[in-house]
């Protein structure tokens, strides 16, 4: 439960003082295991609420619940409209109890309560709006066809039907959100979904899958397994019954997610870190760079697979952009998400805080000047944001992915140096080029390495935009009106006549 000090909704209480409880076969049910999880305040440290960490047998369980009703059709047979329907009343249901779940997101992540409002809930909203029109689009194609002798005549086509049971598997920044990108193409192509949120934050998918049912999700389609990678995460990447995997989270887990999907010839999507550089030319408008790049950098604390991560900048620009961003970072008051006036907040987890300031003191001893911001409380699991000058090229911040509020600013000769350095990376998720030049934007954005090119903004997505990566960044897109193809497999139909 949650003590204070700041006063929550009554349905948010109500729910973090549940006991731990998995959700299969459209009910919370107990663990075939005794061992807990518990769930962390960032701001604080306090565990707010336990959940079940699953064995493989709740896994099993979980995924025979979602291949039954796969197989006898309750959802997938369903008209697309109707499927539709369902997917609209769970948007209004998101909407009408948004502030119970922007409280729970923030109480388990640590990220802003305005933050949680906007995106998690809001975004969230809307995103869940896309995917049900989604679910009435689908369509295959007709072909003509040149078979030599044979019939006359031939009428071929395509149809697209929904792979199986999606194995879908969330990490801790955006866990409302982006445990949503994964249920919603699977729901409407009406494929039937096990969840396994990460264990950080694995409170937002228990009351999602809550909901979906209520909108009329029917039992079985929508299942939550909560757990740690090790166990309950291996268990949903194996299960033979599964038959795609939808991944979010780091480089390393990845692949190895990959490797568990090719050997049982599973489909998969993987939408992997980011190392993601901002190229800073000479003419940019230090008015839009200096409030694009906080945000871009330190949105949600840097914990943002998009987020912009290595600035470079055209040498006469380079003081003055140094300037403004540190006397940005210097301005903002940090506390607890709760309070809508703090605008930094505690990292997702002591651990996550502790690897952040790890990257901080190998840059310091390699020689690189770090410029933080304002002081931080001493309980919780803050890092103020840091400007790092001088990194080494070589140096693991500059290389790896840091995922905190950390942003390493390098002067370049020219355009080319810039783009030949933010290339300089086996990542490739999003970039972004900060000039007024028409010319300029259009050569970058198109010799940048990446998923992703934004021109004088970063870090905006839109349902209605792919979203993926290049490089070690991920295998797959999501979103847009192609979204539904990942979920759903193409089978040719040939008719002679
Ligand atoms: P992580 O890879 O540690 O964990 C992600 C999920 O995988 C968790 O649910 C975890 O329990 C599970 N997991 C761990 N080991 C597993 C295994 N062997 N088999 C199956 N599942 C396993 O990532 P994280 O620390 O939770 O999240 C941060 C990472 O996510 C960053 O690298 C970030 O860039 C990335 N991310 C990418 C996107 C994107 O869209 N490209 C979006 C958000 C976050």
């Amino acid at each position: 439960a949650y003590a204070g000090p700041f006063t929550i909704e009554p349905a948010a209480a109500r729910f973090l003082e549940r006991d731990a409880a998995l959700f299969i076969e459209g009910a919370f049910c107990a663990s075939d295991g005794n061992e807990r999880l518990a769930v962390h305040d960032p701001s604080t440290g306090a565990v707010i609420a336990h959940v079940p960490d699953a064995t493989a047998a709740d896994v099993d369980k979980a995924v025979r619940s979602a291949h039954a009703a796969f197989s006898d059709g309750r959802w997938r047979d369903l008209r697309p409209a109707d499927r539709e329907r369902v997917l609209l009343r769970l948007a209004d249901l998101l909407e009408e109890r948004g502030e119970a779940a922007a409280q729970i997101e923030t109480l388990e992540q640590g990220k802003s309560i305005n933050l949680s409002r906007m995106l998690e809930v809001g975004a969230s909203v809307d995103w869940i709006r896309y995917a049900a029109g989604l679910s009435t689009k689908i369509s295959g194609r007709t072909f003509d066809l040149s078979l030599p002798g044979g019939p006359a005549h031939w009428t071929a086509y395509t149809r697209r039907e929904p792979i199986g049971v999606i194995g879908a598997i969330a990490p801790w920044n955006f866990p409302l959100m982006i445990a949503l990108w994964k249920v919603l193409p699977a729901l409407a192509s009406g494929c039937s979904v096990v969840l396994k949120p990460s264990e950080v934050t694995p409170l937002t998918a228990l009351l999602i899958a809550e909901l979906a049912v209520e909108a009329g999700v029917p039992a079985g389609v929508f299942n939550v397994v909560t757990g740690g990678g090790a166990v309950a995460g291996r268990a949903l990447t194996s299960h033979p019954l599964v038959a795609k995997l939808s991944f979010t989270g780091s480089t390393a887990t990845g692949k190895a997610v990959g490797h568990a999907a090719i050997d049982g010839m599973k489909r998969f999507t993987l939408e992997l870190g980011g190392k993601n550089p901002a190229l800073v030319l000479r003419d940019a408008r230090l008015d839009k760079v200096i409030p694009g790049l906080m945000a871009g950098g330190f949105l949600n604390g840097g914990q943002v697979c998009a987020a912009a991560s290595r600035i470079y900048v055209e040498a006469p620009l380079y003081d003055d952009l140094v300037a403004g961003l540190r006397q940005a970072i210097g301005g903002v008051t940090a506390g607890p998400g709760l309070d809508p006036q703090a605008q930094l907040n505690p990292l997702a987890s002591a651990q996550h805080s502790m690897k952040v300031r790890g990257f901080l003191d190998d840059a310091r001893a390699a020689g690189a000047q770090i410029l933080q911001g304002a002081s931080v409380p001493d309980k919780g699991y803050y890092v103020s944001p840091a400007l790092v000058l001088d990194a080494p090229e070589q140096a693991q911040l500059t290389r790896s992915e840091v995922f905190g509020p950390v942003l390493t600013i390098t002067p370049v000769a020219d355009a080319e140096e810039g783009l030949r350095r933010a290339n300089d990376s086996d990542l490739g998720l999003a970039a972004s080029v900060w000039t007024q030049d028409i010319d300029q934007a259009m050569t970058l954005t198109r010799r940048m390495e990446a998923g992703t090119v934004w021109v004088n903004s970063h870090v905006f997505i839109d349902p209605n935009m792919p979203f993926g990566g290049f490089k070690q960044s991920g295998l797959g897109r999501d979103f847009g009106s192609e979204w539904l193809n990942g979920y759903t497999e193409e089978k040719a139909v040939c008719i002679a006549h």
